[in-house]
């Protein structure tokens, strides 16, 4: 018997709270809004020009130093780990995190006032099934400061973590599965906890003027300093396990895996997330079709014709497949040794040159581009290329199949697309491309 797939969730209404910022002590507004299917969490500058949005996705971590620190062009916010933690483990797929500040509210250094604010809000499920990372093999990462995380294959998702200060005082560990009860109870109210001999320097530079005794334990050679006792013995531990559940956020899915974490800090944690993206693209475009269909649902290469100016030897798609909601498209292009760019490179050794690639991912977003204008009357630039990689050389007698996602639109003038060409079930090439729209 198939089994009911789980659903996506968004908060049930608009909710919101108030309180200091970390690191500049002022006072801040958060409010959580209801978002559609598949949009994922975003987080929204109410205190910024044109109020921008920003994923919570990995590809825009910035910095982890401290706390994780997410940005695009010059719009930052920091601090978005608990938030992210209490989101994503109350079961929260998509929602807007409204602020109007550069940061969430610090609260009492814990997940708590973020669950209260869920709850408040309510959580209801919506019509498209969830999407998930299942681990099926294990991963791991390490790093140089000892930390060593290992992600195993389970039907739940469940974290195991240690946690040893210095000279390995306050040495502790908890093992546990992730459920939004569980959350609730055992982890969300674990607050920060910092050594003083870290603090004390960031104190002196006035870097953390929110910083105080009721928004964090600290702990000074073997005394623990807090303004309310320590909630749980293991409360160290237990924070260590909110960051990573808030790090592990920024992979956009519920993980199915077992989390057995040594020392992890906000770098190892992000690492992990990174390797965890990378195998869902792989993943991604290996399930995409890659047999050419009859009939209906692609373009032919006079209807592409009809929509790119580029003729030959410069058009570097033969069909579009198909197109899959609003924002994916494969297209396949063959190479065969007739191409013109090989009687150059090289002679004797035909290699399809990598440009060719990124110029064959630039025509088949913009195809996908061109399908989501509402008007003709504007023409898309090709702007910059991101993270461009050739992990495979391209032969004569090669297949290639290219497949475009749009991440993001900015506005009605910029727009961002992921694209992979695959040969043989083997990502050859890939980027991220951002285009710009002009009026004719
Ligand atoms: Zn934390």
């Amino acid at each position: 018997m198939a089994s009911i797939p789980e659903l996506q969730h968004t908060v049930g209404k608009t909710a919101g709270f108030s309180g200091t910022s970390l690191h500049t002590g002022e006072k801040v507004s958060l409010k959580l809004h209801p978002a559609p299917a598949d949009h994922g969490i975003k987080f929204k500058r109410k205190d910024l020009q044109d109020e921008p949005t920003i994923d919570a996705n990995i590809d825009n971590l910035k910095t982890v130093e401290r706390a994780t620190t997410l940005g695009e062009g010059a719009m930052r916010v920091h601090t978005v780990e608990h938030v992210l933690a209490a989101l994503s483990a109350m079961g929260v797929d998509n929602a807007v995190v409204e602020m109007d500040a550069n940061e969430p509210p610090i609260g009492d250094g814990s997940a708590q006032s973020y669950v209260d604010l869920i709850k408040k809000a309510g959580v209801t499920a919506q019509e498209q099934p969830r999407r998930f990372f299942d681990v099926r093999e294990p991963m791991h990462v390490e790093s140089k400061t000892g930390a060593l995380l290992v992600l195993l294959p389970d039907d739940t998702f469940r974290i195991s973590c240690t946690q040893a200060g210095p000279n390995n005082r306050f040495a502790q560990f908890l093992s546990t599965e992730i459920t939004p009860a569980i959350f609730e109870r055992e982890i969300a109210p674990a607050r920060t906890f910092v050594y003083y001999e870290d603090v004390q320097p960031l104190m002196e530079k006035n870097l953390i003027k929110g910083g105080s005794l009721e928004n964090a334990i600290v702990i000074r050679g073997d005394a623990v300093l807090s303004k309310e006792p320590l909630r749980f013995a293991d409360e160290f531990v237990r924070h260590k396990i909110l960051d990573i559940i808030g790090d592990l956020a920024l992979v956009g899915r519920q993980i199915r895996g077992h989390v057995v974490a040594v020392k992890p800090g906000h770098a190892a944690n992000a690492e992990l997330a990174r390797a965890l993206a990378r195998e869902q693209t792989r993943r991604s475009a290996m399930s995409a079709p890659r047999a050419i269909p009859l009939g209906d649902g692609g373009l032919d290469t006079d209807e592409i014709m009809k929509i790119l100016p580029h003729r030959y030897p410069f058009l570097m798609v033969d069909r579009v497949i198909g197109f899959e909601g609003e924002n994916k498209i494969t297209a396949v292009k063959s190479i065969t040794i007739n191409e013109p760019f090989f009687q150059g490179h090289f002679p004797g050794h035909p290699v399809m040159p990598g440009v060719m690639q990124v110029e064959a991912m630039a025509q088949v977003a913009s195809l996908l581009l061109f399908k989501l204008a509402k008007t003709t009357s504007r023409i898309g630039y090709f702007m910059s290329a991101d993270g461009v990689k050739f992990r495979k050389p391209v032969l004569p007698g090669d297949t290639m199949f290219i497949h475009a996602e749009l991440t993001k639109s900015r506005g009605e003038r910029l727009a961002k697309a992921k694209c992979h060409c695959v040969v043989n079930d083997a990502v050859v090439s890939e980027g991220e491309l951002m285009f710009m729209f002009l009026d004719k």
